[in-house]
């Protein structure tokens, strides 16, 4: 089974640092199922092509479930050479920083539209090349494909499900291995053997920012979780409905960390004194924390009995981890564990767990958001989850002329998306408040600057 992704953009080579592979290391890695090797047949500056070639051991995988029989059907079988969820596993551990999109070398590359065409020899079309057509056209890619005799020695015996199949589209390395990471088991629609409750989450974050609004929406959900109806369900109402706008993907933020650049004046305690504040006096005792990162919040949240309920939910694992061993949650006592909880999910979906709390904080978040998708964000927690108070906390873009560390123009950290002004922020919390049925006030957060504001600007809406 293999993969093959090439790139022409110059210097080609590059493509070596976006899926942190080096073109002139072959490298093999061992999987459950068997072996990964990833190589590049050609890697100049013109043209570069990296290779990821499964090597399945059927036998290996049938011995593993013990005592499932013994059918034919067990060692004859097309998973060695057809594509299938074994490649989604095997690009998402061993492409997982590029899918993640990250890269230290190249992080304005990785944001980038470059031209890439991937390659499959044997993909299995179950539902032929109009389906294969109607999953990745929708998506801008140009689809290239052939189909193959069951046996070209028997001709009568017609056509196999398998085809060659070559995509092409200027579009970011993340979003082609997005894409394929979710539709390659989608096309195979044979049974996985990971089809669980957390791949609702899989299927949600790789498929953010182009699922909801994918023409074939419903069957790609039904094939992906393969008639566990309930799963489907679930992530199918998960898919908020939004107008997707068309991303523009070019955007740069220089590399400097916020914490450096706002070190001076300790504004992270200033800003969540603030946000406790705000609130203790919504009178809220149920307590959401959206996008909790390393759950700094949360520390302070537990420590306050007027919280009897208090979760925190984020997108990024490893920040859920770090929160976990913060908050010491394996030494509480016991009435005091079940007042908290980590929640793992996406702010961009719809979310269920999310609703009935009195108030939510969201710090720091929204400008880790792609901008044209803030929509989906309003409506999940302005119109779906929709507590009492909300309260969120953004950069005062005015105010970054005061870091003497950040340069004009640049971002304080490399992640933002945007970074408001006064106005700007006043201006969406306003619509937000007016479409969502909230009133809205301001805060200031740190020192305030008389000509261009204080550094943390924050918006406390109430229902
Ligand atoms: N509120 C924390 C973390 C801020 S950093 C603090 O003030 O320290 C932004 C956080 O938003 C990160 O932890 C990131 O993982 C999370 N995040 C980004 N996009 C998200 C999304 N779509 N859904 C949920 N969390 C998200």
């Amino acid at each position: 089974m293999l993969l093959t992704i090439t790139t022409t953009r110059k210097p080609a080579t590059d493509l070596g640092y976006l899926l942190h592979k080096n073109p002139a290391r072959p490298q093999t890695f061992d999987a459950s199922f068997g072996k990964v090797h990833v190589f590049y047949p050609e890697a100049t500056e013109e043209r570069c092509t990296a290779a990821m070639l499964l090597d399945v051991d059927p036998v290996g995988l049938v011995r593993r479930p013990k005592g499932s029989g013994g059918t034919l059907a067990q060692y004859v079988n097309d998973r060695p050479y057809a594509a299938s969820s074994f490649l989604s596993v095997a690009i998402s551990r061993i492409y997982g920083s590029a899918l993640g999109g990250r890269s230290k070398e190249k992080a304005d590359l990785v944001d980038s539209r470059i031209p890439l065409e991937a390659h499959l020899p044997s993909l299995p079309c179950r539902g032929g090349e109009s389906f294969l057509r109607a999953l990745f056209e929708p998506l801008g890619y140009e689809v290239e494909a052939t189909n193959h005799l069951l046996d070209a020695r028997f001709p009568d015996w017609g056509e196999s499900p398998y085809f060659s199949v070559t995509l092409r589209a200027e579009t970011r390395l993340q979003d082609l291995l997005g894409h394929l990471y979710v539709l390659i088991p989608v096309l195979d629609n044979a049974k996985h053997y990971w089809v669980s409750q957390d791949e609702i989450e899989k299927l949600l974050r790789h498929g953010e920012g182009w699922l909801t609004s994918h023409p074939a929406k419903d069957e790609i959900v039904r094939r992906y979780f393969k008639r566990r109806w309930s799963l489907a369900r679930e992530a199918l109402s998960k898919l908020v409905e939004e107008e997707e706008p068309n991303l523009d993907e070019e955007e740069e933020a220089r590399a400097f960390e916020e914490a450096v650049v706002e070190e001076r004046i300790s504004l992270n305690e200033a800003r969540l004194g603030s946000v406790v504040a705000a609130l203790r006096s919504a009178r809220a005792h149920r307590v959401l924390d959206l996008g909790c990162g390393e759950g700094k919040l949360l520390q302070l949240l537990v420590k306050d009995p007027q919280f009897e309920e208090i979760a925190g939910m984020d997108l990024s694992l490893r920040s859920l981890d770090t929160a976990e061993s913060r908050l010491h949650l394996d030494r509480l006592a016991p009435k005091q564990r079940e007042r908290i909880k980590l929640l793992h999910g996406s702010l961009m979906y719809r979310d269920r767990r999310l609703e009935r709390f009195d108030a939510a904080a969201v710090v720091e978040v929204i400008e880790h958001l792609d901008e044209p998708r803030l929509a989906a964000f309003e409506r999940v927690v302005f119109d779906f989850a929709k507590p009492g108070t909300v309260v969120v906390t953004t950069p005062n873009s005015e105010y970054n002329a005061r870091f003497e560390n950040l340069a004009a123009g640049t971002f304080r950290h490399r992640d933002h998306r945007f970074e408001w002004t006064r106005s700007e922020f006043q201006g969406w919390a306003g619509g937000v408040a007016e479409r969502f049925g909230y009133s809205v006030r301001f805060v200031p957060v740190g020192p305030e600057d008389q000509e261009v504001g204080s550094p943390t600007q924050m918006a406390v809406f109430s229902r």
